[in-house]
């Protein structure tokens, strides 16, 4: 996965400082900018763009713990939050690989969620007030401190997914959650996707309460990956209840890993985004009731894929043959179709630079892209902020 270094750029101290260059920047110069968190998700601007790094706003506004609420500057890594709010036995259970790299803005510019958002969501659920600055220099702020106080809360989920388009994320308040005394994965592997989505289909009913549903097919047979959290009692109960109601599926294995015991596999579906060789990765979100449909074609094209099932997000990595853009192509096509043809959307996560035909293909969202010009032709008139960047792609 291409990891792009920091480069030379402005990197405001405060926020304040933050407004004065952006204000400046627009009634002299109008030159592009470029917002970076962390750097790890940066897309390919189209034009010649100032780097914005925001990894020095990272303070924390304020922490009342009691509220289980937190307001701090967005350029804060995850590491960094998550240890601050891990002392107070709380948390913000999204999975972000580089956690050490990556910022608040960066997470909530990209509406980044892993497996946990079957049973935890997204930071859609978590985003209660937000602090940005236009690309007029204008600084704004929607919803509030407290959970109650939304006012203006849709503005906070405009921003959500927006990859620096819209407006420069300074500051966010989030809801947060307890953290979870002990989680578990089971792990069960069956002859066939058919028996995959049986089970999928069967779970909906679940007496159990799972907190993940993926499908991992980097393994022949592809496994079926169930998470819980909980206490230790209800992580038993969850991981019996859930092998019977899948015994008469038949599957060829079970294993449960609780604790400790299951961090390794925490980590492989939390990274499974970026841990691979292959030089192009896609996603595509579309009704969970089609995930096997797709995830049946991608194995057959030799598509490495991570399915949120219970969600219907797929990620998958091409295969490390593929060596150029026409061979990428060719290889997304059939499968953009398909998710086309399920009412779905695909991008490209990630390809290397100047293979940008590869988002023709990919874009099956395309009709919805006249709401989000509309969108910023409003809040930055003169297409300063990351020009070219497409916003709102699957999430
Ligand atoms: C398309 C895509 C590709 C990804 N590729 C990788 C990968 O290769 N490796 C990896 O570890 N994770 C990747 N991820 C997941 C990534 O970890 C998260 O998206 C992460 O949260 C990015 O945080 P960051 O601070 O590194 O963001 P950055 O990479 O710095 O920025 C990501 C996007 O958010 C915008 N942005 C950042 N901060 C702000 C802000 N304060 N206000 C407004 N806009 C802002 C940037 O302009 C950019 O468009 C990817 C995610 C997506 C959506």
């Amino acid at each position: 996965m291409k990891m792009s270094e920091p480069q030379p750029g402005f990197q405001p101290e405060t926020q304040e400082e933050l407004v004065r260059f952006i204000a400046e920047n627009v009634s002299s110069g109008r030159r592009h900018l470029h917002p970076i968190g962390g750097g790890t998700a940066l897309p390919t601007c189209e034009a010649e763009s100032i780097p914005v790094q925001l990894n020095k706003l990272n303070r924390v506004i304020d922490f009342p713990a009691r509220d289980m609420t937190i307001t701090v500057e967005a350029g804060i890594r995850i590491g960094e939050l998550n240890r601050i709010l891990a002392a107070e036995n709380q948390r913000l259970p999204i999975d972000v690989p580089q956690a050490e790299q990556a910022t608040l803005g960066g997470i909530i510019a990209t509406n980044w969620s892993g497996s946990r958002r079957f049973g935890c969501g997204t930071m859609r659920d978590y985003v209660i007030g937000i602090s940005a600055i236009d690309a007029s220099g204008q600084r704004f702020s929607a919803g509030g401190r407290v959970v109650k106080n939304v006012a203006g809360y849709d503005l906070c989920k405009l921003l959500i997914g927006s990859r620096g388009t819209l407006a420069i994320i300074s500051q966010v308040t989030l809801k947060l959650r307890p953290q979870a005394e002990t989680s578990a994965l089971v792990t069960l592997t069956f002859d066939s996707l058919s028996q995959v989505d049986a089970v999928l289909n069967r779970l909906l009913t679940s007496a159990t309460r799972p907190m993940v549903l993926d499908i991992l097919s980097t393994t022949r047979p592809p496994q079926l990956i169930v998470g819980f959290e909980g206490t230790s009692r209800e992580m038993n109960w969850q991981i019996e209840t859930l092998v019977e109601e899948c015994r008469p599926f038949e599957p060829r294995t079970t294993e449960s890993l609780v604790g400790t015991a299951a961090e390794t596999l925490w980590k492989r579906l939390r990274d499974f985004s970026i841990d691979s060789k292959s030089s192009v990765t896609v996603k595509a979100s579309l009704p969970p009731s089609r995930t096997c449909k797709i995830l049946n074609l991608a194995i057959e094209s030799g598509i490495a894929v991570q399915a949120h099932a219970g969600n219907g997000i797929v990620i998958g990595h091409l295969s490390e043959r593929v060596s150029t853009a026409e061979q990428a192509n060719s290889a997304i096509k059939p499968l953009s179709e398909l998710v086309r043809s399920c009412d779905g959307h695909l991008s490209v996560l990630c390809a290397p630079n100047g293979w940008n035909a590869l988002n023709a293909v990919a874009d099956s969202w395309a009709g919805s892209l006249a709401w989000t010009q509309r969108l910023k032709r409003q809040l930055d008139p003169h297409n300063l902020l990351n020009p070219g960047v497409m916003a709102f792609g699957p999430a």
